[in-house]
């Protein structure tokens, strides 16, 4: 079915352990002050050290996912019965997919594939067949398609001698393997991705686990993203500079004046600390007791998936922390930095105090969302476009006093905060609400106004590939309600004029 596109595959390509990021880019990303923020005018810092922790931390743990989806797949491929090989008809293999639990066969699932391979492999010393099918498919046993590939070149069960140059078969393999094959490297993990059908991604993510779509989300969506563009990061980031310099010219400026002006429009900035300091400390010491209070109250009594919020916060080694200054400083009710923390001050306080439902959307939002849903593809693809202009020109956009991150690359994880602060949202929040809420006295749909901006500040095909990826990937995780995509939807139709 996929005939004509094997041209894409043929060459074999070296695997590395690469990174997604150059060193350049990485300069960049330590020149911009990562800012989240709860409302326009709450900002927070997140700094380069903590970009480069995620970073070391994501790569840590897509070794362990790739560790795991291997055994996994190794224990589907030796269980499959031929009985329920559905390979003929519809290209699929088939693979039981188990109650967690009960370890009862609930239902069959499709594993969708892609095809692998290709091309010749010369032997050196050190080869042998099962390095070479986690080489070339992701997969050591399918070893014994490369030996029925070369029955005159592999001697014995499994020997190959040096020199030998091996047909490499094309075979379709699991879209796990190869993913996790192409992990390190762009260029092939967009070869990959661009084989793969809507139809079936879709298959591919319904068939994972909640666990391993939370552990995955963000390389799957980047995965998703590539599918969508049939570009790497760096390719993208070539698209959104040829666009900004566009919309540049249109406005009479530089590329670097543009971004600029646009990050001071829609940026943020910080505030000063009156209240707190202006405190005795026996009326500071009360408030911490108070906040205290607050959050064992929180912790008996808060609804089962907040406490899965505060549980899964806490594992990670964050959790509630009393930070009334700094709250002052950036104007927040609440905000997060990315270490699963949620910092809270005076207005925090008293609205847990007045209702603690009043807070339950807030810690799904910061506490969980934001640090759910890990680094911002956009922000990356803005990245690798600065990091494609002249110095001089990456200099006059990043030189104001705004983040440039706060204008380009915060959108998505606020539409996923907000999506998964849905399920709590009451019209006496004192924070602004996902979608439009009666009775609501603060700003409203804030998902509408983050896809406007996404829109507004992306080239046409990377924004909608974006929305569309950011959808799909909501739509797979059970953290996010089927009402709160289901008006994500409704915004996307409103501000994109299509359905995702
Ligand atoms: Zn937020």
């Amino acid at each position: 079915m996929l005939n004509d596109q094997f041209q894409l595959i043929q060459e074999c390509k070296p695997i590395f352990p690469g990174t997604l990021y150059s060193p350049k880019f990485f300069i960049i990303k330590q020149k911009e002050m990562r800012i989240l923020h709860h409302s326009n005018k709450n900002p927070y810092i997140r700094n380069m050290k903590q970009t480069a922790l995620n970073d070391t931390q994501a790569r840590s743990n897509q070794g362990e996912n790739a560790l795991t989806a291997e055994k996994e797949e190794t224990q589907g491929v030796s269980l499959m019965p031929p009985a329920f090989s559905l390979t003929a008809d519809s290209g699929f293999p088939v693979q039981r997919k188990q109650a967690a639990n009960s370890g009862q066969v609930v239902q069959r699932v499709a594993t969708p594939t892609v095809p692998r391979g290709g091309g010749t492999h010369t032997v050196v010393a050190g080869d042998n067949l099962w390095t070479l099918a986690r080489r070339y498919y992701g997969h050591g046993p399918y070893w014994q398609r490369i030996k029925d590939a070369n029955p005159d070149l592999v001697h014995g069960r499994s020997l190959i001698h040096p020199g030998a140059v091996l047909t490499i078969p094309i075979v379709d393999v699991p879209i796990q393997n190869a993913l996790d094959r192409a992990r390190g490297d762009q260029g092939e993990l967009r070869d990959v991705a661009e084989l793969i059908p809507q139809e079936n991604f879709d298959v591919f993510m319904a068939g994972l686990t909640q666990d391993q779509i939370a552990a995955q989300g963000e390389f799957l969506q980047m995965v998703d993203l590539m599918r969508r563009t049939g570009m790497t990061i760096a390719e993208m980031g070539e698209a959104q500079r040829i666009f900004l310099e566009g919309q540049a010219a249109a406005a009479g400026q530089s590329v670097g004046e543009y971004i600029a002006a646009e990050t001071a429009t829609r940026g943020y900035g910080g505030g000063t600390a009156t209240w707190w300091p202006s405190l005795t400390p026996e009326q500071q010491a009360d408030y911490e007791t108070r906040f205290r209070a607050v959050v064992d109250q929180l912790r008996a009594t808060a609804p089962a998936n907040v406490q899965q919020v505060i549980s899964t916060a806490e594992s990670q080694g964050g959790g509630f922390r009393w930070a009334p200054e700094q709250c002052e400083i950036y104007g927040a009710f609440g905000y997060t930095n990315g270490d699963w923390t949620l910092y809270v001050g005076q207005h925090w306080l008293e609205a847990a105090e007045d209702n603690l439902e009043r807070v339950y959307a807030n810690i799904a939002h910061e506490m969980g969302g934001h640090n759910e849903y890990g680094n911002e593809l956009g922000w990356d693809v803005m990245s690798a476009a600065l990091d494609s202009m002249p110095e001089s020109e990456r200099n006059l956009a990043t030189a104001g006093g705004n983040s440039v991150f706060s204008a380009y690359g915060y959108m998505e994880t606020e539409i996923w905060a907000e999506l998964r602060e849905h399920e709590y949202d009451r019209a006496d929040n004192p924070t602004d609400h996902p979608f439009e809420h009666a009775g609501a006295t603060t700003v409203e749909n804030d998902v509408q106004r983050q896809l406007q901006r996404i829109q507004h500040s992306f080239a046409p095909a990377i924004a909608e590939a974006l929305v569309r990826s950011l959808y799909q990937r909501a739509s797979h995780d059970s953290r996010i309600t089927p009402d709160a995509l289901s008006n994500f939807a409704i915004r996307i139709s409103n501000v994109f004029g299509f359905t995702p």
